[in-house]
């Protein structure tokens, strides 16, 4: 299993309510679907981003998107690889306190089932995972390619870390960047932004 030591060396469990990780509460882990998971969070950070997360050997391998994933195949999106983050994230929404690690409010923006083309483990370790997507919002056929620099003006000195988050020409394509426009709530509680800040109930997403 990917290590969580990292994940959890950056966050103080006493003052943020973000899962620490153990075994008897993935297990827990609601599943929309069997399979592996997959759960794409919006992260009003400091800068705005969003956490793509695809579950693999019992933890989620995490990828930063700056400026969020597109439908559109010609839209290449700079995914910048972080450490991996327990199970239970992927049910994750909520506000991180100011002056912690990712201090601000996560939504839940997408979540479903992921799979993979062929191995994944030998795919990441080459550099590029094909995938399909069984989510909501995201479903189709995706690429994550790994960079040899981080694109330019975009996140300079993340050599290694830096890869590509691309949409496959298939059914699901669409020309055009306006999902994240358009989609801008919860896929869980059908809350916006500011209702998961302030703490505002949802409703549980069909
Ligand atoms: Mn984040």
């Amino acid at each position: 299993m990917p290590s969580l030591e990292k994940y959890r060396k950056k966050r103080d469990f006493g003052r943020t309510q973000e899962p620490r990780g153990t075994r008897a509460r993935a297990k827990k882990v609601a599943r929309p679907a069997p399979g592996l998971g997959f759960v794409v969070q919006k992260h009003d950070a400091r800068n705005l981003h969003y956490d793509f997360r695809l579950e693999l050997d019992g933890a989620l391998l995490s990828w930063a998107v700056p400026k969020g994933p597109s439908l559109d195949p010609a839209v290449k999106r700079l995914a910048m690889e972080v450490e991996p983050h327990p199970l239970e994230y992927a049910d994750f929404e909520g506000t991180i306190p100011k002056g912690e690690y990712g201090g601000g409010t996560v939504m839940v923006w997408d979540r479903g089932t992921w799979k993979p083309e062929g191995d994944p483990r030998q795919a990441l370790a080459k550099g590029h995972l094909a995938f399909s997507l069984f989510g909501r919002r995201l479903r189709g056929a995706w690429h994550l390619v790994r960079t040899k620099r981080a694109p330019e003006g975009e996140r300079a000195g993340h050599e290694g870390k830096g890869w590509l988050l691309f949409k496959s020409r298939d059914a699901e394509a669409r020309q055009g960047d306006t999902l994240l426009d358009e989609e801008t709530t919860s896929a869980l509680t059908g809350r916006s932004l500011g209702q998961i800040q302030r703490g505002e109930p949802g409703v549980t997403q069909p």
